[in-house]
């Protein structure tokens, strides 16, 4: 494929849709039976949302969140109408009569937002269906405390009244204000969920994840309490959709709390936990980030490497210069750290990650121009050994891969024993398929 190609963009991220309907299938089978809703923010951390968000689809998958809407609007188009889709940020001046005509779900994470999408509501004449959030102690979006006490008020207020003349309201004649506003008998705001976040659920001996799912708790109790007493008018609370948990705590945390949850990471096979991999958590990576040598040379003992001469060989050896850098993403904090692989063995990458191009001391390895770099991926170093490398972690590693990168799809059932490179006119037969064989 590499060789053969000579208009796609030199760095590829191949995208192994049988790992991701595997993850996905792992994944649900360890939540069930609570459901897997797909988190398909940040162009599917950097897979390319098209590509996952149609292998997912395919796979019968209808339950998927991102943060913002302008992603929400994107996975609709993708997506058709066919779609379940949640997403939980934006400000005050961000266009919400779009996010509704387009039925996407959102969350609420102030007491202004109630107002707003109720308004909304009216205007497109839709159902604002939301998710309350409340902040159970990770201190990022959601209600604080307080503030959760006045969203359950303001909802209070909101409910639709009954018809006039109705039971509650008593004399028909001196019925309230609500008469001259708009239609109060569609229902405008429909709570659908609510929602949380934890704040340290990857590291499973912390006491502040049952704390926090104990502020969740009792939040649903309250909440259950007004959508009851509104009757239905503002939801059933018997359906409400109840989620908390994100990777680390969907593979960690049982009893299980929630009747959903939102899994980013693992889904892509990638391991949140710090002692545990892929392989440990019946997981597959599904980006492969692959380059390809396009020079050598021989270098004397003494020669430096790249920017700042921050490497210099300590004797004769070979550079192998690959294309690769932080214009696509990679990053440059693991320059004179990391390594890639080529033809099955780990050579080192040696100065200055650059823009464009990063420099791989091969020494007397056998390496050919042309021969296929594994930057990370199933066969090669791991998203984590980059972020290790790179101060960072493999959420990082593989969301920051950029527009440059040429997003690849594969099916690892074809590639498995099929696909195949040329290297000096010789067939290597390609060794992937971890995930595949679960297929
Ligand atoms: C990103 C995100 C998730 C997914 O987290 P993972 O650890 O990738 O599974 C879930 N919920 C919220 C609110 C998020 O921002």
């Amino acid at each position: 494929m590499t060789s053969t190609d000579s208009t796609g963009a030199l760095v590829r991220a191949e995208i192994d849709v049988a790992a991701l309907r595997a993850n996905a299938a792992v994944l649900a089978e360890r939540l069930a039976p609570a459901r897997l809703k797909c988190v398909l923010k940040a162009n599917a951390y950097g897979h390319g949302v098209e590509i996952i968000a149609r292998g997912l689809f395919a796979a019968g998958w209808r339950d998927f969140c991102v943060a913002t809407i302008s992603e929400g609007l994107r996975l609709r188009e993708i997506l058709g109408d066919d779609a379940t889709i949640l997403a939980w940020l934006y400000g005050p001046t961000t266009d919400l009569d779009a996010a509704l005509a387009a039925r996407i779900e959102l969350g609420v994470s102030t007491v202004d937002s109630l107002d707003r999408l109720r308004d909304a509501a009216h205007r497109t004449k839709t159902t604002a269906r939301v998710h309350l959030k409340a902040d159970t102690g990770l201190g990022r979006n959601g209600l604080a405390p307080a503030d959760w006490a006045r969203a359950l008020e303001r909802l209070r207020a909101l409910a639709p009244h009954r018809q006039r003349g109705g039971s509650e309201t008593g004399d028909p004649e001196k019925s309230g204000p609500a008469r001259t506003g708009p239609d109060e008998s569609v229902l405008s705001l429909e709570v659908v969920g609510l929602m949380s976040h934890y704040a340290v659920a990857d590291e499973p001996d912390r006491v502040e994840t049952a704390q926090q799912t104990q502020v969740l708790e009792s939040a649903h109790r309250e909440l259950t309490a007004v959508l009851d007493e509104a009757q239905g008018r503002l939801g059933e609370s018997d359906r409400l959709e109840v989620h908390i948990a994100n990777s680390p705590a969907a593979l960690t945390l049982l009893p299980f709390p929630g009747t959903s949850a939102r899994v980013g990471l693992s889904l892509y096979g990638l391991s949140p936990l710090e002692d545990r991999d892929s392989q440990d958590l019946g997981l597959a990576p599904v980006m492969r980030l692959v380059s390809q040598v396009v020079n050598l040379k021989d270098v004397p003992g003494g020669h430096g490497a790249s920017y700042g001469l921050t490497f210099t060989a300590q004797n004769d050896t070979r550079f192998a210069l690959v294309p690769g850098g932080y214009g696509d993403g990679i990053a440059r904090s693991a320059s004179n750290r990391a390594e890639v692989s080529i033809r099955g063995i780990r050579y080192p990458v040696v100065g200055r990650i650059a823009m464009d191009q990063m420099i791989v001391d091969v020494g007397a390895g056998e390496v050919a121009i042309g021969d296929e770099v594994v930057i990370f991926g199933p066969d090669g170093p791991s998203a984590a050994e980059w972020g290790t490398w790179a101060d960072t972690i493999n959420y990082e590693i593989v969301t920051r891969i950029s527009d440059r990168v040429d997003r690849v799809e594969i099916d690892g059932r074809k590639s498995q024993g099929h696909e195949s490179r040329k290297t000096d006119g010789e067939d290597v037969e390609s060794t992937r398929g971890e995930g595949a064989e679960t297929q």
